[in-house]
């Protein structure tokens, strides 16, 4: 039997059930890390909606 445990959410290793992170250092990563996806998500997004925005305006330009 396994017994029951977790993986990291930064590195993966196991890690006792009642905890998300292996240490602090993982933790303050993974905060870190998730941050900067945002980041990149947000600068998609605003390229997403000026592409839009573009489309609209030549389509009013014509
Ligand atoms: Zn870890």
């Amino acid at each position: 039997m396994i017994e029951p445990h977790r993986h990291c959410l930064n590195c993966g290793i196991s890690i006792p059930p009642d905890k998300v992170f292996c240490s602090d250092k993982c933790r303050i990563e993974y905060l870190k890390k998730r941050k900067a996806m945002m980041r990149t998500q947000y600068m998609f997004l605003g390229i997403v909606v000026l592409i839009l925005l573009y489309y609209i305006i030549t389509i009013f330009l014509k």
